[in-house]
């Protein structure tokens, strides 16, 4: 384990030579823990409505000006037999969060893959309520995914207006999702101005303090058509802002393997869109052990653009397969195989 003190200490350090030390420490704790495998998931974005205004996002509601898809339940399924036929472990479900999705066509829809493909099916659907929550487990979903971005509540509710008559709590929403027997994910954003080294070591112990199964990090990058993206929030003062960076991140993805020995860790495709040439090796080789193909149909992918410049808009399901494989075999890692489910 890892105290918030030293957590402090490898937020803010710069020599890269003692930085080297992190990572090599992410790295033997990644091996020792969850081994050598990189498990990848299929990540289909399913829809692109969403009810939400998350002062940063894409495509939130108050993008008008964004064309609007929802896929159809048999595209997604063409979708999750393309997963199994790459011999991925899991298909992940994302959308906005979107109740254009019902409950019972969803469930329908999670219960068709399982019978077909037999893959572990992630869910990323937004703050749904519970009874769709409980509705989904039911059908066989295996984990859900909510980050909660930020652990300080005054910057949360900054950058996340409620819903009317709805407070969002997604730290009780994601203890209320391992209750009903999900693997949670959940993960912050780095680099939020407003955010302070503080703020972000006390992230970081709040993953441990959930337990959880998966953790996604990425650096904050607002969409221009944002409030964010104008810059309409103010950073903290310079010497406690945390950047946005692209080391900061890796710092954030070390550290959390560090926190969490066991948790799978994905080298997100935010990484990727800072250091295409290199930065989802780097995120592997400093704690991740998770990556994350896109297998969206790519007439939708463009429009999915949570935030600008995103990696790999254009490649097709099966350019994103083997660039993947290769860049994990180049490193000397295995590929995953099987659900990948978290150890314990
Ligand atoms: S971050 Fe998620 S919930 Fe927020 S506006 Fe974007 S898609 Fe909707």
């Amino acid at each position: 384990m890892i105290d918030r003190s030293e957590i402090l200490g490898w937020l803010v350090e710069t020599d890269p030579a003692r930085l080297e030390e992190l990572w090599r420490r992410a790295d033997a704790v990644r091996r020792a823990s969850v081994g050598d495998a990189v498990h990848l998931r299929g990540l289909v974005e399913i829809s692109n409505h969403c009810v939400r205004r998350c002062g940063y996002c894409g495509i939130g509601v108050e993008h008008a000006g964004l064309a609007r898809y929802r896929m159809e339940a048999d595209e997604i399924l063409a979708c999750a037999r393309q997963a199994a036929s790459f011999g991925y472990g899991t298909v992940v479900l994302q959308s906005g969060e979107d109740y254009g999705i019902g409950r019972e066509w969803l469930a329908g829809l999670v219960r068709a893959i399982k019978a077909e493909t037999g893959l572990a099916v992630t869910l990323s659907l937004g703050e749904r309520p519970e009874a769709d929550l409980a509705a989904w487990r039911r059908a066989g979903a295996d984990r859900y995914l909510l980050r909660f971005e930020t652990s300080d509540p005054a910057l949360y509710r900054r950058i996340h207006p409620d819903l009317p008559g709805r407070v969002s709590d997604r730290l009780a929403l994601l203890r209320r999702l391992r209750e009903l027997g999900y693997e949670i994910g959940s993960g912050v954003m780095i680099g939020i101005p407003g955010q302070t080294w503080d703020s972000l070591a006390d992230d970081i112990l709040t993953f441990a303090g959930l337990d959880l199964d998966m953790i996604g990090v990425g650096p904050f990058i607002p969409h221009p058509a944002t409030a964010l993206g104008r810059g309409e929030l103010p950073p903290a003062p310079r010497e406690r802002q945390v950047p946005n960076s692209e080391l900061q991140t890796y710092k954030v993805v070390a550290l959390a393997r560090l926190a969490c020995p066991h948790a799978n860790i994905p080298s997100t495709t935010a990484l990727a869109t800072l250091n295409l040439a290199s930065g989802r090796e780097l995120g592997l080789a400093r704690g991740a052990n998770v990556v994350m193909p896109n297998l969206t149909p790519t007439k939708y992918r463009a429009l999915y653009e949570i935030y600008p410049g995103k990696a790999c808009l254009r490649e097709a399901a099966s350019e994103c397969e083997a660039c993947l494989r290769e860049r994990i075999v180049r490193m000397g890692r295995e590929l995953g195989t099987g659900p990948g489910a978290r150890r314990r």
